[in-house]
């Protein structure tokens, strides 16, 4: 079995393989990524790679294995509230007395906070003291869509573990594997839209691919050449997170690069945009949209990119 139910990412893979062979594991690890990319899975993963008895760890039949992936490990311990927005002090606190009872079972008591990012200053401070001089048998996997919000005193205990988007052809395959009635081109789509990550990609194709209403807004407002429209769609999404902005703008760059290319089977929106602006017009809005999409990858924040598009676009 080894690290393979996680799609893609393979240097990533391989390295962690070669470190568990070696017995050079971590006690700290904080994996990253956006939604959907995979975070979950390789932390699974992970834990039943550290408590695994058999040889290609995780192999994925023994004992151990199999009560991690199902969720039944009494050594692989959740640390999360999700009827709250943060993770209280009070709740990391109490894991940390938790770390040094002896494990249940296993050779390792392994902690999963699946929302690290959302551990206020306190309670980063409470798992410091921890993460500085934990007992020998205690691992920590740490989960965050938005590694910048922890304190560099965490983040250095950790060894980091950045997913990736995956490559085009890997994803689609996977897609058409797992939504055999979506055709070809609900797939690209969906591939495209979800940024690369399989987890995003597959919740659009499961809400039906439904279009956002900031996208029918833009091609509505974009068709009009109303630049007064477009500031004021914009605007609210200033607020945005990066991973919610770029799946939108990519699904707008789409519909330019559609309308453009003039392909047979037009979508609605696309149709639109061709039937009522020029081609050096569209040409130049695609190169706006791909300049934006580079920035909200960069780091850019939201409010310059969402500022900077609407006098772009105008
Ligand atoms: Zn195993």
């Amino acid at each position: 079995m080894s690290f393979d139910a996680l799609l893609g990412n393979e240097q990533l893979k391989s390295d962690l393989a070669l470190s568990l062979r070696t017995g050079h594991s971590s006690h700290c690890y904080l994996i990253t990524g956006p939604e959907g990319s995979g975070k979950h899975t390789l932390a699974r993963l992970l834990a039943a790679a550290i408590l695994c008895q058999g040889r290609d760890k995780p192999c994925g039949v023994c004992h151990p294995c199999r009560k991690v992936l199902e969720g039944l490990h009494p050594d692989f311990i959740t640390v999360d509230d999700p009827e709250h927005k943060s993770i209280s002090v009070k709740l990391i606190r109490q894991a940390r007395e938790d770390v040094f009872i002896q494990p249940n079972e296993a050779d390792h008591k392994i902690y999963l906070f699946p929302r690290a990012q959302d551990m206020g200053l306190e309670g980063q401070n409470a798992l410091l003291k921890v993460l500085e001089e934990p007992p020998a048998y205690a691992v920590f996997l740490l989960l965050a869509d938005n590694p910048e919000k922890l304190l560099p005193t965490v983040r250095s205990r950790c060894r980091e573990l950045k997913l990736s988007a995956l490559p085009r052809e890997l994803l689609e395959a996977r897609l058409a594997g797992d939504f055999p009635q979506a055709s070809r081109e609900e797939i690209r789509r969906a591939a495209v839209r979800g940024g690369g990550f399989l987890g995003q990609a597959r919740r659009l194709l499961e809400e039906g691919q439904s279009i956002p209403p900031e996208t029918t807004a833009f091609v509505h407002a974009y068709s009009s050449s109303d630049a007064l429209g477009l500031t004021n769609l914009l605007a609210p999404m200033e607020k945005w997170k990066r991973d919610a902005l770029i799946p939108v703008i990519s699904g707008w760059l789409e519909i330019l690069e559609e309308a453009l290319a003039g392909r047979a089977e037009l979508s609605s929106l696309s149709r639109k945009v061709a039937a009522s602006r020029t081609a050096p017009d569209i040409y130049r809005g695609i190169q706006s949209l791909q300049k934006a999409l580079a920035y909200a990858r960069s780091n850019v924040s939201p409010g310059a990119i969402c500022g900077w598009l609407a006098w772009a676009l105008r």
